[in-house]
């Protein structure tokens, strides 16, 4: 039953993924089911979109409710849904203004040309001078721009010619962004708070608040992309709250609808939010009514069931009972919250990819990344009950790579 759906993707789909041979027909929770009714732990919920679980039903309702009345207006009128939202996520993450988009990069190239626009005009760049300085192993989508600063030689290698005016320097290295800083036509520092697609990459504590301080002090934007890394999936609702970081522009995306559909948004203050005028940028979908409605209440959920609680305990458990396998092929464990990763130490370069399999086996599904590291993180809703399970399946599986 499976192997009909694995053909049918790859004979008409393109072939730019490369995904683990399982056929999920259903989702609740935790948990999604195969064709064939076979239950597994989701343990990447959507690279993090599903973060409130799989069909949470105050987010379907909310899906439901709207989509019975109206989807889409363009931004050619206005709607009733489209101030509600943005009154309600300003206020939630305390910024003047918000601008909605869908994808997680189309918010990123938002935050860029944001940026770009605010050296224009506040900083006083001339024109086409503007840089903006991002870390070695970003993961930040795969637009043309954004590919273009990418250090990652599968993203950007035959895809040029590429955007300039990005300038690389090291992740977690301070010495090397303040020297970067020292050019006066740098308008901002784009940055992931945790490296999640280079395999859950934590930097040191205090990277996130001293960038900000040097940024603040060269006149220069703090872009967090917080896409991945937001939304209490660290522990607390951004990750950048870790170091009491306040972004000059924040950006979000995935489980803004909970998975439901793409929704993404920048926040920033006036100052740099209105250096966009009319007619300048947008996005036909982006505001549209369905999505309006859907992120108040996948917003709301975070709140309501104390997710970024939940998320910062049974992380601290997951990340101990993963130590106490103690296991020889387990070269690292590390992590925030429920954003975790584990590098695999085998001679067999396939090892992860065997494992992963045998996980699905066992019912859990996670999938490597960069060969050798595996990234662990479950809807936010896990119960104690369920990482126990969890790592038992993960202990179990691990014999096919002793
Ligand atoms: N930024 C970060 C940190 C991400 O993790 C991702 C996706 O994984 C993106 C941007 C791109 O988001 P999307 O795939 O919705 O365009």
């Amino acid at each position: 039953m499976q192997q009909y759906f694995i053909d049918l993707e790859d004979k008409y789909g393109a072939h730019n993924y490369h995904p683990i041979p399982v056929v999920l027909s259903r989702g609740k929770g935790v948990h999604v089911w195969d064709v064939d009714g076979k239950p597994y732990f989701d343990f990447l919920s959507g690279y993090s979109a599903v973060n409130q679980g799989h069909c949470h039903p105050v987010i379907i309702e909310a899906l439901i409710e709207q989509a019975q009345k109206l989807t889409l207006t363009s931004r050619a009128f206005y709607n009733d849904q489209l101030g509600e939202y943005e009154k309600y996520i300003t206020q939630y993450f305390g910024y003047d203004k918000v601008l909605p988009m869908n994808t997680g990069v189309e918010a990123v190239e938002t935050a860029i040309k944001l940026a770009r626009r605010w050296g224009y005009m506040k900083k006083g760049i001339s024109e086409n001078k503007a840089k903006i300085i991002v870390c070695a192993h970003n993961f930040h989508g795969r637009t043309s721009t954004v590919i273009s600063f990418s250090t990652d030689p599968s993203s950007y290698e035959k895809f040029g010619p590429y955007m300039p005016g990005f300038t690389v320097v090291p992740y977690n290295d301070l010495p090397a962004l303040q020297k970067a800083l020292e050019d006066p036509n740098v308008c901002g520092f784009l940055v992931e708070p945790i490296q999640g697609e280079a395999g859950v990459v934590v930097p040191d504590e205090g990277y996130l608040a001293q960038a900000k301080a040097y940024c603040a002090y060269a006149n220069a934007l703090f872009i967090a992309d917080e896409i991945q890394t937001g939304l209490c999936r660290t522990g607390k609702l951004l990750a950048c709250d870790h170091e009491q970081v306040r972004p000059d522009i924040l950006i979000l995306g995935k489980a803004l609808s909970g998975g439901t559909m793409p929704v993404s948004a920048v926040l920033a203050d006036d100052a740099v939010m209105l250096t966009i005028k009319p007619g300048e940028h947008g996005s036909t979908y982006g505001g549209n009514p369905l999505a309006s409605h859907i992120a108040i209440a996948s917003l709301k959920v975070l709140k309501d069931e104390d997710m970024a609680r939940n998320a910062a305990k049974m992380g601290d458990l997951f990340r101990k009972m993963l130590v106490a396998l103690d296991h020889p092929n387990i070269r690292e464990i590390r992590g925030k919250g429920l954003l975790n990763a584990i590098e695999i130490e085998h001679p067999d370069k396939d090892a992860a990819w065997h494992f992963c399999m045998e996980l699905m086996k066992n019912g859990l599904l996670a999938k490597p990344t960069h060969g050798d590291k595996i990234r662990f993180a479950p809807p936010l809703i896990i119960t104690e009950a369920q990482i126990g399970e969890s790592v038992d399946i993960i202990r179990k599986s691990l014999s096919v790579i002793s």
